[in-house]
């Protein structure tokens, strides 16, 4: 089969014929249809020092994905060929207190899919069936393509109570762009995006944000008296990584609100711990997707009228794979898919 592979140290990924991979008697084959790049893969093409420290070649990358199953390890049930299917990304130990009290997202010996073990950018993965979402008949393939940064957005905006809440997303990447959708369709009164990006910000405008700020031309406490704002926001989703983002984030906070961080900084960040302090905050990390309510209610939220689909922006052919990164790397860009069948 053809695969995208990081073949040895150093940047670039290479379009090569590898074996199908094999199945355990717990694993499903599964013929992809369609990918989603994430910054994950930015990472490992461009080989900077995660990628370095994590990455062990060969490695075929990629873990947002959609395809059908075409073949079913011997112990495997509820599945039959010709499902389509979604593969969460985070393969867990089973083992572990939290995998055993059915808290997997938990789990601390996490093997993430394309990154610890050969992915999905391929005509075929394998998975462990614990791994594998069924979609519901009629899906978009394409919103079924990015389940994974989906539940990335849905686990982070469904974090604290948005119903009527004031939110800020700061980040207007695939993840904040979803986010911002999910939000509003989950009630929230405002919801403010922060993004120096334009084509982001116009984007987020149209997945359903109140108002869009540029962080360098205006301070965000800037647009409580528009929004008829009292104090702060309640929610905010650190989408970003960016710590002026975080910190301004803290600082236009509502007493008694809630930070949910899933922005990944490449460095320290220096916090207020005062404002966090007397102003009662809750700040939480978030990880992948909650295995598999996030999965549930990312796909009842679709059925009952949330629409991510302007959120993906580009569509290439698999062998179009550089093209298809320069688009994702270049950032005037949502989510950025290829097609595996072309
Ligand atoms: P992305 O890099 O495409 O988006 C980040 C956005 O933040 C960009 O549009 C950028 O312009 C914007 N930004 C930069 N500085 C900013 C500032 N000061 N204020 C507001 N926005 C600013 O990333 P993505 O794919 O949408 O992912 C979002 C974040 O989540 C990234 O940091 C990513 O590494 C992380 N992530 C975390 C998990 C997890 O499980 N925790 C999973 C996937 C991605
Ligand atoms: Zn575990």
């Amino acid at each position: 089969m053809l695969a995208l592979v990081k073949t040895g140290t150093g940047p670039g990924l290479e379009l090569k014929n590898v074996p199908v991979p094999a199945i355990g008697i717990n694993d499903v084959l599964i013929r992809v249809h369609k990918t989603g790049i994430c910054g994950t893969d930015l990472h490992i093409e461009g080989w900077d020092q995660w990628a370095a420290r994590t990455i062990k070649p060969p490695l075929v990358v990629g873990h947002e994905f959609v395809g059908e199953i075409v073949e079913l390890g011997a112990n495997v049930a509820g599945f039959a060929p010709g499902d389509l299917v979604s593969g969460e990304g985070h393969v867990v130990c089973g083992r572990c207190r939290h995998c055993l009290a059915g808290r997997r997202h938990l789990c601390a010996h996490t093997i993430g899919l394309g990154v610890g073990r050969d992915g999905a950018f391929a005509e075929y993965v394998a998975m462990p069936m614990t791994n594998v979402w069924h979609h519901w008949h009629g899906i978009d393939e394409e919103v079924a393509a990015i389940f994974d940064p989906f539940g990335n957005a849905v686990h982070t905006a469904l974090a604290f109570p948005v119903l009527g809440e004031d939110v800020l997303i700061s980040g207007a990447g695939p993840i904040g762009l979803m986010a911002t959708a999910v939000a509003r369709h989950a009630g929230a009164r405002h919801v403010v995006v922060s993004e120096p990006n334009a084509y982001r910000r116009e984007l987020a405008s149209r997945m359903g944000a109140s108002l869009v700020v540029d962080p360098r031309e205006r301070a965000l406490s800037d647009v409580f008296a528009e929004l008829d704002m009292v104090e702060g926001f309640d929610v905010a989703m650190e989408m970003s990584g960016n710590p002026t983002a975080l910190r301004n984030a803290i600082e236009a906070m509502a007493h008694g609100g809630g930070v949910a961080i899933l922005g990944i900084p490449t460095q320290e960040i220096a916090l207020d711990v005062n404002a966090i302090v007397f102003k009662m905050l809750t700040l939480r990390g978030i990880y992948g997707r909650e295995m598999y309510e996030t999965w549930y209610k990312m796909t009842v939220m679709l059925q009952s009228g949330l629409d991510i689909t302007p959120a993906i922006t580009h569509r290439f052919g698999f062998r179009q794979f550089e093209a298809a990164f320069a688009a994702a790397r270049a950032g005037d860009s949502g989510k950025v898919i290829m097609d595996w069948q072309s």
